[in-house]
């Protein structure tokens, strides 16, 4: 099979470098299905200075012009979901029902992005002191940046980079090495959409492409979606070289079911959660804590559902219910995960861990595992395991699970199951994450809400998405007006 083109994309050029690359498979069939550039220095810079030039023309065009082209993106986005999807799910392996999903998330982004004159509103005061007026105006900040995990290849670019935009900023987006495919098919449809050249661009590569990104003077703002050590470490740099940054980290989410939740919709919610993506969501909910009968009412149910999951390659006309996760390396890191829990005492009741897929067996599949009687010092109860793996805690009472939720370093979602107000009223204001759901297992938030981690889930001051983001991506002036003598009937004579 030939390889499919990954180029860079700088001041408008489709530019293939002749550097080292990286593999890209297709986690549904292990085949290798293009190679990314390696990036580096020199492709920084050449995007960089693409965008820095296309800065002043494109802040000075009028914000609803800026909207036209996103109104146009949209049109071009909803044209070519059927490819969107097939190269989310090929480079990826989600499901096409995730992709769509996921697609359609993105997209509410562009939507958002074409509110951008409304949004950009800024505030008055007519008469602070006698004859002074005062007006703020949201301005963009110059070259922003864009680096992405490789969990969700369109919609995590699509948190960014259109609200960026469409406030005058220019871009250049750096997506993971791992599904750079999906970022290309975007940048094509942005560049039809009629965006000036430079003002988006892509860079690929890893960590040597990034640091130029964190180091280059040029750069006035940094977004950042991955792991929490790397976006700990993109935080650092990015402030110590003056950068505004914002940078999404894991996650380690709580699903709390009370006894009296209804046990056909919490399973239903706790499986999409869980196993959804092939759990690798930064909102999967990745424990569930069973308080007092619940255990018993919806653990039976709970591994039915998990045991019934059907694993196969996300290619092909035919779907399965979850797909394999993003490479062998990956899938073997889970496994250890698994075994280190078993052996510090936790049980497996749900074991997808010999699925078999006969029509794809170099795939990197995973079935559905439920691990239960997991404990807090369990290294499986503390880090981030982003695969098909769903731990189950046991505690007596919405107290000791509210504590047990709090103990964890990250802080991006929590969940509660429940038919009881005052017990989610309890939990929703007690517990520590960023977004909270009551009865919804996946609470990640929509464009016009910010995506808003805490703990070690986040490092920055402004969040992805909503009014945030459009805080990120711009600063404030606030000018003072007073204008002196003359006679005002003599302008309107002349
Ligand atoms: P990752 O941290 O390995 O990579 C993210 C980006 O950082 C990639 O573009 C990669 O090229 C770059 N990178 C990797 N190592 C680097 C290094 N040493 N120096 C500089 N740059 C480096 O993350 P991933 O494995 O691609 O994605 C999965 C992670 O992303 C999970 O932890 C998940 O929870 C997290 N995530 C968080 C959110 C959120 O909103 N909080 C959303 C999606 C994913």
């Amino acid at each position: 099979m030939s390889l499919l083109p990954c180029p860079n994309y700088i001041a408008g050029e489709w530019l293939t470098p002749k550097i080292g690359t990286t593999p890209v498979f297709n986690p549904s069939t292990g085949d290798v299905i293009a190679e990314c550039p390696a990036g580096g220095t020199a492709e920084v810079n050449a995007a960089v200075e693409a965008a820095h030039a296309a800065f002043p023309a494109w802040r000075d065009t009028p914000p609803v012009e800026r909207a036209r082209v996103f109104f146009k993106y949209r049109q071009l986005i909803e044209a070519n979901f059927d490819k969107l999807c097939q190269t989310v799910s090929r480079e990826h392996g989600k499901t096409h029902v995730e992709a769509r999903g996921s697609i359609f998330r993105g997209l509410e982004n562009v939507e958002y992005a074409c509110g951008i004159p409304t949004l950009l509103f800024g505030d008055s005061l007519k008469n602070i002191a006698r004859g002074v007026d005062c007006d703020t105006i949201n301005m963009p900040l110059g070259v922003c940046v864009g680096i992405t995990p490789f969990n969700f290849p369109a919609m995590v670019p699509l948190w960014m980079y259109p609200t960026a935009i469409a406030c005058g900023n220019t871009f250049v987006l750096k997506p993971s090495e791992k599904v750079p495919l999906s970022a290309v098919l975007l940048g094509q449809l942005l560049e039809e959409a009629g965006l000036p050249k430079g003002v988006f661009n892509i860079v690929h590569g890893g960590r040597e492409s990034v640091d130029a990104l964190l180091t280059h003077p040029k750069v006035k703002a940094i977004s950042f979606v991955g792991s929490t050590p790397i976006a700990k470490y993109i935080y650092e740099t990015g402030i110590k070289h003056g950068k505004r940054v914002q940078a999404n980290g894991g996650a380690k989410n709580y699903i709390v079911v009370m006894p009296d939740a209804d046990v056909g919709k919490t399973v239903e919610n706790l499986a999409t959660a869980a196993f959804g993506c092939a759990g690798e969501r930064c909102m999967a909910g990745s424990t569930a804590i069973a308080v007092g009968a619940a255990a018993d009412r919806v653990l039976p149910e709970l591994i039915k559902a998990a045991n019934a999951i059907k694993v196969g390659p996300t290619d092909r006309a035919a779907q399965p219910d979850m797909g394999p996760v993003i490479t062998a390396a990956h899938r073997d890191r889970v496994l250890s995960l698994v075994a280190s829990g078993e052996k510090e005492g936790a049980k497996v009741i749900a074991d997808g861990r010999g699925v078999k897929v006969a029509d794809a067996p170099r795939g990197f599949y995973l079935g559905a595992i439920v691990i239960d009687g997991v404990e807090n010092n369990m290294t499986l109860a503390r880090e981030e395991v982003f695969g098909p793996v769903l731990n189950v805690m046991r505690m007596d009472d919405l107290d000791s699970a509210i504590e047990q939720a709090n103990k964890s370093a990250f802080g991006n979602g929590a969940a509660i199951f429940t038919n009881n107000g005052r017990a989610a009223r309890e939990f929703t204001m007690r517990v520590k994450a960023g977004m909270v759901g009551v009865n919804v297992g996946v609470p990640a938030t929509m464009a016009m809400f910010p995506f808003t981690g805490w703990d070690e889930s986040f490092y920055g001051d402004l969040h992805i998405q909503g009014k945030e983001g459009i805080q990120f991506y711009t600063q404030q002036k606030v000018v003072s007006t007073r204008w002196f003598g003359g006679d005002v009937g003599d302008v309107w004579k002349k």
